[in-house]
């Protein structure tokens, strides 16, 4: 996002202290902005084809269709993407682990016979925080009008080919790299029956303790052409959650006496993604949208949402209706249908990059902060407290972040060095919204908290339950 406005309110924010801007504090070594734009130069469209050609090739994905041949329906497809990523393992010496997340489901509305969804998992371990993780997914089942239609032609090219095709190359690209963090590529199923392959994974990354910094799911990322008569291939949309669906009665009492109805773990993400795609994808710019997902429809990042990970929905700006959840049909001279022909896989290089990157910066950087605090009401200046996090060897130092409460963008920043407290002299409390960040020796920095009591509860898939203080008149 590089709107007029945001422009203007950091530079009125801005005017009282000589913080940095945006654009003088893009002052990271050049090292560390080379390694993120070498990932961002080595993703391949011609990859993504020849990805997104193969699982067309699959006839059908749907979730309920054929198991057992070994050239069409999901079972066929489910074992290519097993043997793919098997096959990014052997070429990186080894180091993802790949293995199935699967569970029964049904009878359910869309599923009315006991069915097994089988998702693939290929996990990066990390070299020194391994418990931490970044998650990207993309889809492997495909629909046509009739949602419950497991036998004919589904190619689903773009819904969600594309997708699961960018989650294979950010693979690829990113393997051959380590990082601090652990990096997780999943394919998912059944997304069209219920979202019901992201609820088994999410439930399972719960049950297993695992931290998480960042869940990025790949929605259509191929359509330029849309509904609407506008052609763009230079915008993705970001979606995400205001606040935790799972957030306390508590929590939720005392944000309406400190704010933050915007400042949710989900949406910070999105801000995340949002300066990635600034600073490292060239011909990339990212909309938020203030919203969980497409009005009324669903997406596989909401089941981790629900749980109260951090997680947005990546994926083109311009949907074409005519091009999924169709037949394949000629009508009245209207080709419908998800077939090879719509999907850009330039643009999907672009999207498939900025998920690559985002997940490189993000595994390369320390653990965020943790306990992190606002005090200051009464007094001439916020106060914002904080403690290391897990891993604070990784730490080189914090970086402090305010803006304008009607700002959609971090618009202002300092480096504090290691300590762990800051006064913003002459910032009177009620007037911005503030948070911090880690930052490694290379530059590179974790996602951004928002003071609060349930955030580092939630990255470890737990309820927010720490006892809130009472709110002074
Ligand atoms: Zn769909």
């Amino acid at each position: 996002m590089r709107s007029f406005t945001s422009v203007v309110a950091a530079l009125l924010a801005a005017a009282p202290l000589a913080a940095q801007s945006p654009a003088a504090a893009a002052t990271s070594p050049a090292a560390s902005d080379s390694r993120i734009a070498g990932i961002v130069a080595a993703v391949s469209a011609d990859r993504l084809r020849a990805d997104v050609t193969r699982l067309v090739g699959f006839g059908t994905r749907h979730t309920l269709s054929d198991t057992l041949s070994q050239s069409r329906g999901i079972g066929a497809a489910r074992r290519w993407v097993k043997a793919e990523f098997d096959r990014i393992a052997a070429a990186c010496g080894g180091c993802l682990d790949v293995f199935y997340v699967s569970g029964m489901v049904g009878p359910a509305p869309r599923i009315p016979q006991p069915t097994e969804i089988v998702n693939v998992v290929a996990v990066q371990r990390g070299t020194s925080d391994t418990g931490r993780y970044v998650l990207m997914s993309g889809d492997i089942d495909s629909r046509i009008s009739d949602v419950m239609n497991a036998t004919d032609s589904a190619p689903g090219a773009n819904d969600n080919a594309s997708g699961l095709a960018g989650t294979l190359e950010a693979a690829r690209v990113l393997t051959r790299h380590r990082f601090a963090g652990s990096i997780v590529y999943a394919a998912l199923s059944a997304e069209e029956q219920g979202l019901y392959g992201g609820q088994i994974l999410a439930k399972w990354v719960q049950e297993h303790g695992w931290r998480v910094t960042g869940v990025l799911n790949n929605g259509m990322i191929g359509n330029v052409q849309g509904s609407d008569g506008v052609t763009d291939s230079s915008t993705a949309r970001v979606f995400s959650d205001g606040t935790p669906p799972n957030e306390t009665e508590q929590e939720r009492a005392r944000r309406r006496l400190t704010g933050g109805e915007v400042d949710g773990v989900s949406r910070q993400l999105a801000r995340y993604v949002d300066r990635i795609a600034d600073r490292y994808v060239p011909g990339l710019d990212v909309w938020m949208i203030y919203r969980l997902d497409r009005f009324g429809r669903g997406g596989h990042h909401r089941p981790f949402a629900d749980l109260g990970y951090p997680a947005v929905r990546v994926m083109e700006t311009h949907e074409n209706y005519d091009r999924q959840h169709q037949n394949i049909r000629v009508d009245d001279g209207v080709h419908y249908g998800d077939v090879l022909d719509g999907v850009n896989f330039d643009y999907a290089r672009k999207i498939t990059a900025l998920d690559a990157a985002t997940m490189a910066a993000l595994s390369w950087a320390p653990a965020p902060p943790r306990a992190v605090r606002l005090g200051g009401a009464g007094q001439p200046a916020a106060v914002l407290t904080w403690s290391a996090p897990e891993d604070s060897a990784d730490v080189a130092g914090y970086r402090v972040y305010w803006r304008r409460t009607d700002s959609p963008t971090w618009d202002n920043w300092e480096d504090v060095g290691t300590a762990t407290r800051h006064v913003f002299t002459g910032r009177i409390v009620d007037n911005y919204f503030f948070g911090v960040a880690s930052v490694s020796r290379e530059g590179y920095e974790s996602v951004l908290v928002f003071p609060g009591p349930g955030d580092e509860a939630r990255r470890a898939g737990r309820p927010a339950d720490q006892p809130v203080r009472p709110a002074s008149p």
